[in-house]
């Protein structure tokens, strides 16, 4: 069983399901409510956490009942929460979402306690990330809490993943430590600063991260290396909401890379992860066990075989 740390936010959801997403000034009667757990940092962590691995999230919530109901959910998923800050003077984080007909979704969100994660409250989890066969980090969180935990990671040899999402612009210094870069198309540019995908792809792989795989929606994963380029197809199903297919697919790949798994399956592992995600709503509610996903691998191949 891998031993997973994920560094990052931590949201509750607020989903309106609606006929399409409004523009400004525009309401739109929509359908289904849901509220769930979200945020990227808690996604990722759960995501990996269902297919079995041991996590343990660094996050920061606020002392409200928010709060209190994310911890709870993350203890129901087996995750260590052993350093989950609880922070008084912050709201926890809140997303607001609106999901159209097509799936397609928009979102705002309110970082509130998230914002004050902090390169200490990292380093209290140190030895722990010093143990784990995988680091998972994306960008919800303040970038020297990331910069704190991928630096804590590469001193002990520990692999780190990095969603670039939301994206902001990195220093070489600290992409030079990535192992492995998951940005999706738009997320790639802003990271280095290039309009083009494959300049971006280039700029990233000569700051020294050792892997960028592509997230491409349906279209699957561009997996790039120094002198390979090899997409590997999404599975085809019939999506109803895609919020965190990126999570599911980082997760799915943190697992599956903390196995050992070579790279070329660990990025099929993901894209079924992420495949079972959109076939459902929600973030969390939505994430697939590892008993679904090799019952979906096991149907896939014998498609395929057929
Ligand atoms: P993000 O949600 O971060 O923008 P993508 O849209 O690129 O990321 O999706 C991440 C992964 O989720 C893809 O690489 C793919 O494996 C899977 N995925 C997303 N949309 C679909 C879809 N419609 N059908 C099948 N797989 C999908």
């Amino acid at each position: 069983m891998p031993n997973i740390v994920v560094v990052g936010s931590a949201n509750t959801d607020m989903v309106v399901k609606s006929p399409r997403i409004p523009g400004p000034g525009e309401t739109v009667i929509g359908g289904e409510f849901l509220m769930a757990a979200g945020g990227k940092g808690a996604n990722q962590a759960v995501a990996a956490a269902r297919l079995g691995a041991q996590v343990t999230f660094v996050a920061c919530l606020g002392n409200d009942v928010f709060g209190d109901q994310a911890l709870a959910g993350y203890q129901r998923e087996g995750i260590d929460t052993t350093y989950i800050v609880r922070d008084a003077q912050a709201a926890s984080g809140v997303a607001l979402i609106v999901v159209d007909a097509h799936g397609e979704n928009s979102i705002a969100v309110a970082s509130g306690a998230n914002a004050r994660l902090s390169s200490t409250h990292v380093e209290r989890a140190a030895t722990r990330i010093a143990q784990a066969d995988v680091l998972l980090v994306q960008l919800e969180v303040p970038i020297e809490a990331v910069r704190a935990a991928i630096e804590l990671a590469h001193r002990s040899d520990v692999p780190v993943i990095l969603n670039p999402a939301p994206a902001q612009q990195m220093d070489a210094g600290l992409l030079k430590q990535v192992t492995v870069a998951t940005p999706n198309e738009h997320e790639i540019k802003v990271v280095v600063g290039q309009q083009d995908q494959n300049a971006a792809i280039a700029a990233m792989l000569d700051a020294g991260t050792q892997t960028v795989l592509v997230t491409l929606g349906q279209q699957g994963a561009l997996w790039a290396e120094e002198t390979s380029r090899t997409q590997i197809p999404a599975f085809q199903v019939r999506a109803v909401d895609t919020t965190a297919a990126g999570d599911a697919f980082n997760g799915g790949l943190a697992c599956a890379l903390g196995r050992g798994a070579a790279m070329a399956d660990a990025i099929r592992y993901a894209n079924a992860v992420a495949a079972l995600s959109v076939t459902r709503m929600g973030a969390q509610p939505s994430l697939p066990t590892a008993a679904e996903v090799d019952a979906f691998l096991a149907q896939a191949s014998t498609r395929a075989a057929r």
